[in-house]
């Protein structure tokens, strides 16, 4: 017979496990058990299920990096004693997260999938309780003893998604999440569809490591029509800035003006890693397609490929952390370390 499948649920907040405050009206977070109440439905699963609260749980704008450490070492305590684990989290900072997990756990066989939802889970049109049960069935899915979602993913409204492909686009629909330049790993119909040619199979198994390193010594920064040298120069000269994600135009392109050039030049020159995203919500970079591009890759400014920002934020905090070399930093970000770039 075969062994019930074990969950560990970590929950660390967000609009899935807010009430409506009497006082303001906002909201805010509740107690976990709560949402054991508001789904009767999970102890129907044949799973053995656990949960992990955080304390204290957090609207996930609030987040910041220790939060990411938290996670990584909770899943690797717990690792060889769960089949699969499901965090729930704010929408609002879930890309970032899993960009950053998926970089953070090396060697993960297991799935790790976040989910969360628009609406509270108490209330009546939520969203929150198929994203949680779905989640749920997801984390537990295997053939032959193999799970069949062993990488970070996002579930959000049937989609299954790689992780640090995500960002959030909507703040108003239940289908919150795209993943522009990757297919879906699954979607949930009448049944859970998976797209194994687009999930990623570990071939040989190695032990989890997790890396808790994390350099936040990072900017962003989006360019637009009209923006002053002062602007630039007040991020290029941040003392302790090791990297800055630059969002460019289309396929990679900014201003050739002298001024512009010459700051970023100073910037690479005192060894602050410059990489290039686009602000377009799919596509990639191509520097060498335009000369507004090209002028930038002269300099030794550093291709993002297809990265979201928030995946390019996580891999240069991950990599500064992990690497005092700027060279070896550099080769890896020239590299998919977890999907994150079509390369
Ligand atoms: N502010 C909330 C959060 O990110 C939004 C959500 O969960 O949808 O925690």
């Amino acid at each position: 017979m075969n062994k019930k499948r074990s969950i560990l649920i970590i929950y660390t907040g967000g609009t899935i496990g807010m009430i409506k405050s009497h006082d303001t009206g906002s909201l805010t977070p509740f107690d976990f058990n709560q949402i054991l109440i508001e789904v009767p439905e999970l102890k129907r699963f044949g799973f053995n299920l656990s949960t992990i609260s955080f304390s204290p749980i957090i609207d996930s704008s609030n987040l910041n990096p220790e939060v990411w450490i938290k996670l990584a070492e909770l899943i690797k305590e717990n690792y060889d004693s769960y089949d699969g684990f499901v965090v729930l989290h704010g929408t609002d900072t879930m890309a970032y997260s899993a960009s950053a997990l998926s970089f953070m756990l090396e060697n993960l066989d297991k799935p790790v999938i976040f989910t969360g939802s628009q609406l509270p889970i108490g209330t009546l049109r939520t969203d929150g309780k198929e994203n949680l049960i779905s989640a749920i069935e997801i984390a537990a899915s295997e053939k032959n003893g193999q799970p069949l979602a062993p990488e970070v993913c996002v579930y959000f409204e049937n989609k299954l998604m790689r992780g640090n492909r995500t960002t959030k686009y909507s703040a108003e629909h239940f289908n919150a999440f795209e993943t522009p330049n990757y297919p879906n790993l699954a979607v949930a119909g009448i049944d859970i569809k998976f797209n194994y040619s687009a999930v990623h199979y570990p071939t040989n198994k190695k032990q989890l490591k997790i890396y808790t390193k994390l350099n936040t010594n990072v900017a962003i920064l989006k360019i637009f029509p009209g923006m002053s040298r002062e602007v630039l120069k007040a991020i290029i000269n941040i003392n302790e800035l090791k990297a800055i994600v630059l969002e460019t135009y289309g396929a990679g392109n900014a201003p050739t003006e002298k001024w512009f050039l010459e700051e970023l030049e100073q910037a690479i020159q005192q060894d602050k890693i410059i990489l290039n995203v686009t602000q377009c919500s799919a596509g990639s970079v191509d520097m060498s397609k335009y000369e507004t591009g090209c002028a930038l890759l002269n300099l030794g400014v550093l291709s993002g490929y297809d990265i979201t920002t928030e995946a390019a934020v996580a891999k240069l905090m991950h990599l500064l952390g992990r690497y005092d070399d700027i060279t070896q930093i550099k080769i890896m970000l020239n590299q998919s370390i977890s999907g994150e770039i079509s390369k």
